[in-house]
């Protein structure tokens, strides 16, 4: 049928929490209500990305953005711009600071950006899984079925794509020691538990576009020899599931999952497993434990999971966003991705942008983009009047970035030399009226929470760093504090089993190293100079 307008609605969780579904239902009132049911259609959509606020609508053929929504004012939409056809301009999202766009869209992608990963987010409708093969989806795997699985071996090899997980791992190495690993019986694994904070980039990949993880998920299969896959997803992410699970039994009603596919001989099946919330299940042998049904706790390794995975067999662990690349690559050519990014680390990044930056939200941009282009370009810098204080690259585990280092390119080669790394894309911005020693303890009480106890230096050593910065927050530190706090984050960096435990210090002492004057003052003169921390119960920020 033939329809003069569709709706685009954002429903990721995110929008739906803010009522996208009440809003839904508000429009289709509205438009049965005034007879244009057979003239404009309702779609469900991913998230557009940072800077426009959840939830939006856009209206098509017209690209008109409504942002954020009102279930109050769908009545105004529908009968002035549905009905009458005028575009309601006080409604009508405006684009902010940085956010110049760069095609005949008027809101995305953004002027930096170079969407890949994000290529179907906010154009789709992620239920529907021919608006996925309109957009050419499937069609690699097409392609690959009919060739040998070491020549798509080497084109992903030859593209360069490292895993987006934060290890940076070459993905091509990962499958070809999987491909030549012995045996019948081997596992595809989709690492989608994200916990650390500010961190959600997997989640709206999959809520936007999750045919692109499961057609990439075939891929592999193919490649390495494995006719079983897993998505190991968080928990807490309950569209995702609905989603995923819907797009699993659609691509199997098409002939694209299942046995057989396209008639190749070729089979692949793929199950969810949802994890309980905790953090350390990101990590890829504590994962393995918790899908075979153990305690989530790292495994010793090596061996490595391309040798011993999954109840023993060659496994491949890539992230969500890893996988999302893979069509594409084989798509355009591994030629194509070597041409996005820098020539050591091609194709593009997504970060979340969180904390005191004006555009929040997902965003996609080529490897090499720097923080200041991200931060004061696509984000739209910080709240006015204030100074920028730290970044937190990668979540708390991943690395602190000072205003200094504002023009470092964003890679994986690159950060380590900072004593940073990219980790999982997550970047909190922290303006100059936080407390750094406030902002550390957050950070070290996530690790004191998600420590899996295996361990001594990680179980010990994070409940006393917090006990340590507690006192220091109350008034209560000693000078020596200092010196305890390196000593024992250092110890723990060294002797921790896993990266839980080694990473969980960085951020203590790298602020140690360019605070210490911040951390003196708690100590010294018993105040905060940003008076967060409450000391006394009189003033606020002067111990008693
Ligand atoms: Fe568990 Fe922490 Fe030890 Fe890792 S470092 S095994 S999370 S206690």
């Amino acid at each position: 049928m033939f329809y003069r307008s569709h709706i685009l609605i954002e429903m990721s969780s995110d929008s739906v929490v803010l009522g996208s579904a009440q809003i839904r239902e508000r429009f289709q009132r509205e438009i049965e209500r005034l007879g244009l049911t057979q003239e404009v259609k309702i779609l469900d959509t991913g998230t557009f990305g940072a800077g426009i606020p959840s939830p939006f609508v856009v209206i098509y053929p017209d690209n008109v953005v409504y942002a954020p929504v009102r279930v109050d004012q769908v009545k105004t939409i529908v009968e002035e711009h549905l009905w009458k056809g005028r575009p309601v301009k006080s409604l009508m999202f405006t684009p902010k600071q940085g956010m110049e766009t760069q095609s005949f869209f008027p809101h995305f992608p953004l002027a930096k950006e170079k969407r890949v990963v994000l290529r179907n987010s906010g154009h789709i409708n992620p239920a529907e899984i021919e608006d996925y093969i309109a957009q050419d989806g499937y069609l690699a795997l097409g392609v690959v079925l009919s060739q040998p699985p070491e020549d798509v071996n080497e084109i992903i090899k030859e593209s360069g794509l490292q895993g987006r997980g934060g290890a940076g791992f070459p993905t091509g190495l990962k499958w070809e020691f999987t491909r030549k690993a012995g045996g019948k019986e081997k596992y595809i694994v989709c690492n989608a538990d994200e916990g650390e904070p500010g961190t959600f980039k997997d989640r709206l990949i999959l809520e936007g576009d999750p045919h692109s993880i499961l057609e990439a998920m075939a891929i592999a299969g193919y490649t390495v020899g494995a006719q079983e896959g897993y998505i190991y997803l968080r928990g807490e992410y309950p569209e995702c599931a609905r989603y995923l699970e819907n797009a699993i039994r659609q691509a199997k009603e098409y002939g694209l999952l299942g046995d057989d596919i396209l008639a190749s001989g070729f089979s692949f099946h793929i199950k969810i497993r949802k994890g309980a919330g905790a953090y350390i299940c990101g990590e890829e042998t504590a994962l393995l434990e918790s899908i075979e049904g153990g305690r989530g706790e790292p495994r010793v390794k090596p061996p490595y999971p391309p040798q011993k995975g999954l109840w023993g067999k060659p496994t491949v662990i890539n992230n969500v966003e890893t996988l999302a690349n893979i069509p594409p690559i084989i798509r355009h050519g591994p030629r194509w991705y070597r041409g996005i990014g820098t020539p050591t680390c091609p194709g593009t990044k997504v970060f979340t942008l969180t904390g005191n930056i004006n555009n929040l939200g997902l965003i996609e941009v080529p490897m090499g983009t720097t923080l200041r282009e991200l931060i004061f370009e696509v984000g739209g810098g910080i709240r006015e009047g204030h100074g920028l204080k730290v970044v937190q690259t990668g979540g708390p585990s991943g690395g602190t970035m000072t205003p200094d280092l504002l023009d470092v390119p964003m890679s994986f080669d690159t950060l380590p030399k900072y004593n940073s790394a990219l980790g999982s894309g997550a970047l909190t911005v922290v303006d100059d009226t936080h407390c750094i020693v406030d902002v550390v303890k957050n950070f070290c009480e996530f690790f004191l929470h998600e420590s899996c106890g295996k361990c001594t230096p990680c179980r010990i050593g994070n409940k006393r760093i917090v006990e340590i910065l507690d006192r220091m927050t109350h008034g209560k530190g000693e000078i020596d504090d200092l010196q305890k706090l390196t000593v024992l984050g250092e110890h723990m960096k060294r002797t921790s089993f896993c990266g839980l435990g080694q990473a969980a210090p960085n951020p203590l002492l790298r602020c140690l190293d360019f605070f210490q004057s911040e951390f003196e003052t708690h100590i010294r003169e018993k105040r905060c100079p940003q008076n967060v921390c409450r000391f006394g119960s009189r003033k606020g920020n002067v111990a008693e």
